[in-house]
């Protein structure tokens, strides 16, 4: 009884290596066809099975499109909150922007300095520029001398009344005459001083505010130029310095012919933001007949015609 027990346990221990290198390598070669027979013999599958995310495609047909689609799907799903891909890339370079203008912030102290060299805050023309400083030569443009809000004139300019000037309204007044009108120049030149006596008694009486409306600020004054004449009726002296000359025969004819005699009504109805002042029916501004008349034809201010 021991021995065939004892001779096939002799004879199998030759043979139990060999018998074990067959099961091993058997398994071994199993394995792989038994892995690609549990995904339907497609080794694309197969191979895919071991790739989870390719695992996903697997029931579409067409293995390219899907991986393609599964993808797409997966950026999306993960970016789906900013679902407009296309805008998305514009918008993602704006917040480095707005980082760097928050930079800019950082830089304020220097800003402060830019901006008040930009006109933002220049006022309008009917304004005095706060602080402004008196400047040592007047300003001239075109040959034009200018004294408006923005526009002072040397405090020490004091060439008193302009004889070109004198003579222009001379000869108006002539041609004036001869159309039954006696014109007066009741006043021409204005030193600085004299404006800064005016301009301070007005203050006094109706405060700055108030005065600014009707008076210039010395230097400010185009009397001062000498060029600038106020004009009048002989013996109609209650509309000296009214609003009421414009509607007057002789300040109409003044109106209207001025500008052949080089004078431009200086501050004229409608323009009172460009010159910075109300209307004066009865302040001239000498110029000369070539500018005068070009003025008077386009209706423009001084402030216009020089693009001031
Ligand atoms: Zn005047």
């Amino acid at each position: 009884m021991q021995s065939p027990k004892y001779r096939f346990n002799q004879k199998d221990k030759k043979k139990w290596p060999i018998i074990l290198a067959v099961i091993i390598g058997s398994l071994l070669l199993l394995t792989p066809v038994v892995w690609i027979g549990l995904h339907n013999w497609n080794l694309d599958n197969s191979l895919s099975a071991l790739n989870f995310e390719r695992k996903i495609d697997e029931p579409n047909p067409n293995a390219p499109e899907p991986t393609d689609s599964s993808v797409a799907k997966v950026d999306e799903g993960v970016e789906e909150p900013n679902q407009p891909q296309k805008p998305e890339t514009p918008k993602e370079p704006l917040p480095p922007k707005e980082q760097e203008k928050t930079e800019t912030p950082v830089k304020t102290p220097d800003e402060p300095k830019e901006s008040p060299t930009p006109p933002v805050e220049k006022p309008a023309n009917d304004e005095y520029i706060p602080n402004q400083k008196y400047p040592t030569t007047p300003t001239i443009v075109e040959g034009l001398i200018i004294a408006n809000k923005h526009h002072p004139l040397p405090s020490d300019y004091n060439k008193g009344e302009d004889p070109k000037a004198r003579e222009a309204f001379n000869q108006m007044a002539a041609a004036a005459k001869l159309d039954g009108f006696e014109l007066v120049a009741f006043s021409t030149f204005r030193s600085f001083e004299r404006q800064q006596a005016l301009y301070n008694k007005y203050v006094e009486k109706d405060g700055q505010q108030a005065a600014d409306q009707y008076s210039a600020r010395p230097g400010y004054s185009e009397h001062q130029t000498g060029l600038a004449f106020d004009i009048g009726e002989k013996n109609f002296e209650q509309h000296w310095a009214s609003v009421t000359f414009g509607n007057t025969p002789a300040g109409q004819w003044v109106a209207n012919n001025a500008h052949k005699y080089g004078f431009i009504l200086r501050y004229p109805l409608g323009k009172e933001t460009i010159t910075g002042y109300m209307h004066e029916s009865w302040h001239f501004r000498y110029v000369g007949v070539v500018p005068a008349t070009d003025m008077f034809t386009h209706k423009q201010t001084l402030e216009e015609y020089l693009d001031l």
